[in-house]
């Protein structure tokens, strides 16, 4: 772990890493990528000591409210934020200047701060996404070896929904010849039908991969599915979308089996409802064209 003065904390589009680089440990891990120009060993956590407070100046200076992004780049609920508490002294600011929030986590660290996450949702809107690829415990392990439990996860989504927090499942992602099997899905599939969250996204069945996330990937299929590498150089060489053969067959049965049970599946309109700000208490609603003019 690195501790950083930061000069910002908030990107243009209000995206917010108190935290750069992951201890998660995600075999497939889009952020690994050479693209995003991570100095360093990607465990070796860069943390905003600052960032807080940078978050306070930079809300308290805004002309308008909106959604606050969290967790697209680094998981905000690292194993050092039990100690730290970086991320729940910025909850604080969320909720103090009552502005929204949009957390992406695997982490079940994330229900200590429930207090503060059904605050900012009786007042603006509160979402969790949480990404959930396989009901196999043992397979998830492999996959995505430090976050929650696969039961974990669903208990924990199922905890957020009943204090009013709007729930995601992020479906994904869906590693070709590994857990992109019909029935892998359905298992998937029975787990959201349990937690029945707002929405689910998933754009197709098959995962991304570029330079220096695919490095890594690579690396790791060889360390757990021995010859995987070779199968994936051979199927997708250097491809960014790695899609499925099955993707054709599952989307429509994911997308009925959703419909039917009233679970949001639309992708873009998901997109903009995590964007679009709300004010609970005034009924004002902020579109996302709105929020960028
Ligand atoms: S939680 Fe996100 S950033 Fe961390 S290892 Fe997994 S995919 Fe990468």
């Amino acid at each position: 772990m690195r501790e950083k003065e930061a000069k910002t904390v908030l990107t243009p589009q209000n995206g917010m890493n108190i935290y750069r680089g992951c201890t998660v440990g995600c075999i497939c891990c889009d952020p690994r990528s050479k693209c995003y120009r991570f100095a360093g060993d990607f465990e070796d956590v860069e943390v905003k000591i600052n960032g807080p407070a940078l978050l306070e100046k930079s809300l308290n200076s805004k002309r308008r409210r909106c959604m606050i992004g969290v967790g697209s780049m680094s998981d905000p609920y690292q194993p050092v934020e039990k100690e730290l508490q970086l991320m729940r002294k910025c909850l604080h600011h969320i909720h103090y200047y009552g502005f929204g929030l949009a957390v992406e986590t695997r982490s079940d660290l994330i229900l200590r701060d429930l207090d503060y996450l059904k605050n900012i949702s009786e007042k603006a809107k509160c979402v969790c996404i949480m990404p959930l690829n396989t009901a196999e415990e043992a397979l998830s392990a492999i996959l995505e070896p430090s976050a929650a439990s696969v039961r974990s996860r669903v208990e924990t989504l199922k905890t957020l929904k009943a204090a009013g927090v709007t729930t995601i499942v992020s479906m994904g992602p869906f590693l070709p010849f590994i857990n992109d099997s019909k029935e892998t899905i359905q298992e998937v599939l029975k787990l959201v039908e349990e937690i029945m969250p707002f929405g689910v996204l998933c754009k197709f069945i098959g995962c991304k991969l570029r330079d220096g996330s695919r490095e890594y990937f690579y690396e790791m299929l060889d360390k757990h599915f021995p010859g995987m590498s070779k199968r994936y150089d051979e199927a997708f060489g250097k491809e960014f979308d790695c899609i499925s053969e099955n993707n054709q067959e599952l989307m429509p049965m994911i997308r009925s089996f959703l419909t039917e049970r009233g679970i949001q599946f639309d992708q873009e309109r998901l997109r903009t409802f995590m964007k679009g700000f709300e004010d609970k208490l005034t009924g004002e609603q902020l579109s996302l064209e709105e929020i960028i003019a």
